[in-house]
């Protein structure tokens, strides 16, 4: 197989060589017009990218330092953590770690968030904010967004925080219409930029309900973030060449179109999902919540993953082997493991085509 597609996994993913040049430019001062100049370039796409009018920061710290400054700037005490999968998991246990009273609602992996659940145990509690991961890139799983804003209508007071760090620039996400408070991602999954910046829309609420709140801490603090944001700067010396490579990106996928982009993950998706039918293996993920970015897939025919990841790696390609705690786990209950295909960021239907065809002759090699 000759491709320049290099990476299945779902992030990081592959960056285009025209996004990889910005990193290459010179440095500049970030306290100068021509800094101001370029990050102020970068609202209009973001703001598109998301459907907000909201401010979009950006945070030099993968996706992880957002979901801390979601909880250390807006939540004193109450947060109720939505857990169906490793990412929602790990978010809750940050909140725990950040000393508030954290409650989980719990849903069986390969299961999406249930939104009646949601509003059972929104009012049976004075929260001060719900969070959920919106495609559980563990299990393949995307949960219904809409259903859980209508949820949220019905509990004004609750902000709603969203982990988009898998499908933001692959599915289309209304921040605005959903009224979702702050909605996070980090730049290496979807969005196809390298690691090392992460984004969030912040609604003018959590900035306020952000004031009432102490123990922001520094880097992570979001009023800190906005009073530079509103300067066109960011508190701290930023990551410059990702900016510039940002502004790149955001240029490209307007020039594809959103809309055009968001389809072609469906169609890379249902490839997928044709190709596992076909060969007999069933979707991990809930029928009716498949993600649009990765596929998780029950490994029923007990291919030996870490084999084929070795074959392909030294031609250059990095197969998944599915989220290994999750792995660990199903292994332990003697169920069948899991193994995901990412088709997410630059991926195109033909290079998802030529990896299936290429990991199927791997099945067929007999150790
Ligand atoms: C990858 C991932 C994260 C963690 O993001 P980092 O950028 O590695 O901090 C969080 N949530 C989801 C859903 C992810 O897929």
């Amino acid at each position: 197989m000759q491709m320049a597609a290099r990476l299945f996994i779902p992030g990081p993913s592959d960056v285009d060589d025209t996004v990889l040049r910005e990193l290459a430019r010179p440095q500049l001062g970030h306290r100068t017009q021509e800094f101001r100049e370029l990050f102020a370039s970068l609202r209009p796409g973001l703001r598109k990218l998301f459907s907000t009018g909201n401010d979009v920061l950006i945070s030099t710290s993968s996706g992880s330092g957002l979901w801390e400054a979601a909880i250390r700037s807006c939540v004193k005490s109450k947060v109720l953590h939505a857990v169906n999968g490793a990412f929602s998991k790990k978010w809750a246990s940050l909140s725990k770690n950040c000393a508030k009273d954290m409650a989980a609602l719990s849903f069986q992996d390969g299961k999406p968030v249930n939104p009646q659940a949601v509003d059972k145990a929104l009012s049976e509690r004075d929260y001060e904010a719900f969070c959920v991961v919106h495609n559980e890139t563990s299990t393949g799983v995307i949960s219904d967004l809409g259903a859980l804003s209508q949820v949220m209508k019905k509990h004004p007071d609750v902000l709603f925080f969203v982990d988009a760090v898998s499908s933001l620039g692959g599915v289309k996400i209304e921040v605005d219409g959903l009224g979702i408070d702050i909605c996070l991602a980090s730049s290496q999954k979807a969005l196809a930029l390298p690691a090392g910046i992460a984004l969030a829309s912040i609604s003018r609420r959590s900035y306020l309900k952000a004031e009432a709140v102490e123990g922001r801490g520094y880097y992570f603090d979001l009023l800190e973030l906005k009073k530079a944001y509103d300067k066109d700067e960011t508190p701290y010396t930023p990551s410059i060449p990702h900016l510039y490579a940002l502004r790149k990106q955001l240029d490209r996928m307007e020039a594809e179109g959103l809309e055009f982009r968001y389809k072609r993950h469906e169609e890379m998706a249902s490839w997928v999902r044709a190709w596992a039918k076909e060969q007999g293996f069933p979707m991990f993920s809930q029928e009716g919540c498949h993600s649009p970015t990765v596929s998780c897939i029950s490994n029923t025919k007990g291919i030996d993953f870490a084999a084929v990841k070795k074959a392909l790696a030294g031609r250059g390609i990095t197969v998944d082997t599915g989220y290994r705690k999750l792995n660990e786990k199903l292994a332990a209950e003697e169920k069948p493991t899991t193994f995901r295909i990412a088709h997410m960021g630059e991926r195109t239907p033909d290079e998802i085509r030529s990896y299936l065809a290429e990991l199927q002759k791997q099945f067929q090699v007999k150790p």
